[in-house]
């Protein structure tokens, strides 16, 4: 192998705490990694190989960046795409591949992408303004409930407006967006599935989002999800032929939505490391972070099978705290039998930003359950 110990060097545009943890798979293997992200004060600053300061989100920053590296990656969608399609006319690797990644990066041509390549999705219409979709409703085009998203730029729930009497019309979003039939939902799931050159393609097993109504975030996620196994294995089926379509190595993220009959709809995708798969670092025999990188650098892709069922809790600020983080209740915490933290390394808390992770394993599930309660109690991020 002559990636390994060499002066290969894979570079990686973001450097925050997916950036970190894909720098501390490399790491065991050896492989270099580079970054390049704004300041080298970020989560994967000192964990990678080398870290160069700029900004992924600007053309020339990206293009100089990639000149430099043999394979080239990311760990954030909201990377600018047109110095990855002048660096793949010049011969860098690039994955995911620019075409995929521009269509992703559109909310509105991800939809699009889903419904013309038959991947189950809610209805939808894409519109150029806010103002627009008001006009649509008052002329009766257009019926409540939706939920509307922002075809770019949004992350986390920000850039997402749901959308349900008239009053909630005062939060329609501004710019061009795509407004989507309002699911019933009864779960959130997500799959991972990985992807190399050569078309291996695997699926980590579906985890099951709880999410943080105050904050919209994931707060905590179950793996295996408590569905159905045929669900499981509709759930799985998608997510690979999501990957399939779009044709991509490394990894993709694919959020599912079930519905209370039983379907199962794709509601986004993410083509990098994911959220919703931290958990696979304790408990999958292969992490994806690891199978990311098998995935883009053309290796046989690890085994998802899962070690052990585990809970992931997000750690995030206490609302009422902002400064220098401190966390309270951290020694209680790793005292107990397979609890297992993640400290992004950011130095400033604020209310509800993601500061790290926590993910719990133990033979059972329910036993999982409770000691991420337990870990939730004790664990605090405050300043
Ligand atoms: P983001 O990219 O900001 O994470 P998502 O598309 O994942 O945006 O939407 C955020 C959350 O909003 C979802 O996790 C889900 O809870 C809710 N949501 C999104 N789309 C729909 C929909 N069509 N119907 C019902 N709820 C939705």
């Amino acid at each position: 192998m002559r990636l390994l110990s060499s002066n290969f060097k894979l570079g990686v545009l973001g450097g925050g705490q997916l950036g970190k943890m894909l720098a501390q798979a490399a790491s065991r293997w050896d492989l270099a990694l580079w970054i390049l992200d704004e300041s080298r004060d970020f989560p994967a600053g000192n964990v990678c190989t080398n870290f160069v300061e700029g900004n992924f989100r600007e053309y020339q920053d990206v293009l100089e960046f990639g000149r430099q590296v043999d394979v080239l990656t990311i760990e954030i969608e909201s990377v600018n795409s047109e110095a990855l399609f002048k660096l793949q006319e010049e011969g860098i690797t690039i994955h995911p591949r620019p075409e995929a990644l521009a269509i992703i990066q559109d909310k509105g041509l991800q939809k699009e992408f889903f419904r013309d390549h038959g991947l189950p999705t809610s209805a939808f219409t894409l519109w150029g303004s806010g103002e627009a979709i008001r006009q649509a409703v008052q002329d009766g085009e257009l019926r409540l409930p939706f939920v509307q998203k922002a075809r770019k730029g949004g992350y986390d729930g920000r850039g997402v407006a749901v959308i349900r009497t008239q009053a909630d019309l005062e939060k329609l979003l501004p710019g061009p967006s795509v407004v989507e039939d309002l699911v019933d939902i009864d779960k959130e799931l997500a799959v991972i599935a990985a992807r190399n050159p050569g078309g291996q393609v695997e699926s980590f097993p579906a985890v099951e989002m709880v999410f943080n109504p105050e904050a919209n975030l994931v707060e905590w996620l179950l793996c295996p999800a408590q569905i159905d196994p045929a669900i499981e294995q509709r759930a799985e089926e998608l997510a690979r032929a999501t990957i399939e379509a779009f044709q991509l190595s490394g990894l993709l993220a694919v959020e599912l939505f079930l519905t209370p009959d039983g379907e199962v709809l794709v509601n986004e995708v993410a083509p990098r490391p994911h959220n919703s798969g931290h958990q696979t670092i304790e408990g999958c025999y292969t992490s994806q972070f690891e199978q990311h990188l098998r995935g883009i650098l053309n290796l046989p892709l690890g085994s998802t099978r899962i070690k052990a069922p585990s809970v992931m809790v997000n750690l995030l600020g206490e609302p009422g705290y902002e400064g220098p983080v401190e966390y309270a209740g951290f020694e209680d915490c790793i005292a107990i039998e397979g609890v297992f933290p993640h400290i992004y390394g950011k130095a400033i808390t604020k209310p509800y930003r993601k500061m790290g992770h926590v993910t719990v394993i133990d033979p059972d599930l329910e036993g999982a359950k409770e000691k991420a309660r337990l870990v939730q109690q004790k664990l605090k991020v405050i300043a």
